[in-house]
């Protein structure tokens, strides 16, 4: 028998109601009909042949409109967000294009303010000069209502967590509101995974990924995803897909789904080394403030504990430095297995300071006043061992306050 049936044991799993990492494994993963090969081959075929006109050998054409490694990340994933369709794109802000790309001319939408730098240059600088108007809020829970415009208003666009303070927004509170004028609620999750996070299951209508992040997670491909259960937005987004062409290869598919394999694994160590590492920054003289949504001190921790698998905090966090921006930039300088890089979601943990890097093109009053403060230091963390993890926080710190000539107790 060809594909990927696991027998039920007791009648207590079917294919549906498998767990998550049993689906990560297996969901668009059948093994090859012709060879039993167990992994897939990478089609990289751009055009399929026809034996008569229109009537293609097998399901594919031409390899823009679909090919079969696309088709099997695009399956796993709509299996792990628990949507009926997922679409894939050659990057997470293709993604975000095609998304705003499907509204109408004079089509408005509420974001929350701190958005993916990215995400922010689109709707502002790209969306804008296509008639499609964004109003960011800083607490969308509270006005998202007044922010509606009737008849015009057709998205609102959340990422919890935020990037880099970590704030969290409730989605199911956001898909209330927005459901009760028609308006469809996007959620970037890039930040927690799926396996963390499920955005639909909390009344969101799509959620996105940066599939550069988490779910490839090694740090090598560059790819976006959308997933939902809506016939009508497969019609129209899968239209985009095809018609704009921000696809991905599907070489980057196969390894893409090949790093999604593990993805549970991955993401519950990375949430093992980050709240490690925020307890740990937390009881430090040196830091002003932590923002991780995995511990109690988080002003949000009910909202992670509603909405996250196990409360979970996932590998991101930040912290305040003592000493001003040159702690911050010495800590980055002194760490020796957190590398000092942008992106994040890779095996290999990373650290930077958003003022200076990526959130350096927000003006400096903007910036503060959505607590992105010049000392601050954002850490994506890994799967090394934990020790090694803390012990490499704790020294960086100490160097780098020590050389700002910062001593205890003084801000
Ligand atoms: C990286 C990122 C994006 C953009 O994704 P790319 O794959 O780099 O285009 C969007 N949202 C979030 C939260 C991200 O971290």
């Amino acid at each position: 028998m060809v594909g990927t049936e696991i027998p039920a044991q007791n009648g207590a799993s079917t294919p549906q109601d498998r767990r998550f990492g049993t689906l990560a494994v297996h969901a668009g993963a059948p093994h090859d009909p012709t060879t039993g090969a167990v992994i897939a081959p990478i089609s990289l075929s751009t055009t399929f042949a026809q034996t008569s006109v229109g009537n293609p050998v097998g399901l594919y054409e031409y390899t823009r409109s679909s090919n079969p490694n696309r088709d099997h990340f695009e399956q796993a994933i709509a299996a792990l967000e628990h949507a009926k369709y997922a679409l894939a794109f050659s990057s997470g802000s293709a993604t975000t294009a095609v998304i705003l790309q499907s509204l109408a001319a004079g089509s408005h939408v509420v974001s929350v303010s701190d958005v993916y730098g990215g995400t922010h240059r689109y709707f502002t600088k790209v969306a804008s000069a296509h008639g499609v108007h964004v109003t960011f809020s800083p607490c969308i829970e509270l006005d998202v209502e007044e922010l509606i415009r009737p008849n015009e208003t057709k998205l609102v666009w959340i990422e919890s967590p935020s990037n880099p303070t970590l704030g969290l927004v409730d989605i199911e509170k956001i898909a209330a509101v927005a459901h009760r004028h028609g308006i469809l609620v996007v959620v970037d999750n890039t930040f927690l995974s799926p396996y963390v996070q499920n955005p639909l299951d909390h009344g969101a209508d799509i959620v996105v990924h940066s599939v550069t992040k988490y779910i490839n997670g090694h740090s090598d491909v560059l790819m976006g995803v959308a997933a939902f259960n809506s016939d009508s937005l497969k019609e129209r987004l899968g239209f985009l897909q095809n018609a704009i062409g921000a696809v991905p290869s599907p070489f980057d598919c196969w390894l893409a789904h090949r790093g999604l394999k593990t993805l549970h694994l991955r993401a519950r160590e990375a949430t093992t080394n980050a709240t490690a590492v925020a307890k740990a920054l937390e009881a430090s003289p040196h830091v002003i403030a932590v923002n991780y949504p995995g511990i109690d001190s988080h002003p949000q921790r009910a909202i992670a504990i509603k909405q996250h698998r196990q409360g979970m905090g996932g590998g991101m966090l930040s912290f305040r430095i003592k000493g001003g921006q040159e702690a911050a930039h010495l800590f980055c300088k002194y760490t020796k297995v957190f590398t000092l890089a942008e992106s994040l979601g890779g095996v290999e943990s990373l650290c930077e300071v958003p003022s200076s890097m990526t959130h350096a093109g927000i003006p400096k009053d903007q910036r503060e006043a959505a607590g992105v403060f010049d000392d601050l230091v954002r850490m994506s963390c890994g799967v090394e061992d934990v020790e090694d993890l803390l012990a490499d926080t704790l020294q960086a710190l100490d160097k780098a306050v020590a050389a700002t000539k910062v001593g205890n107790g003084t801000a």
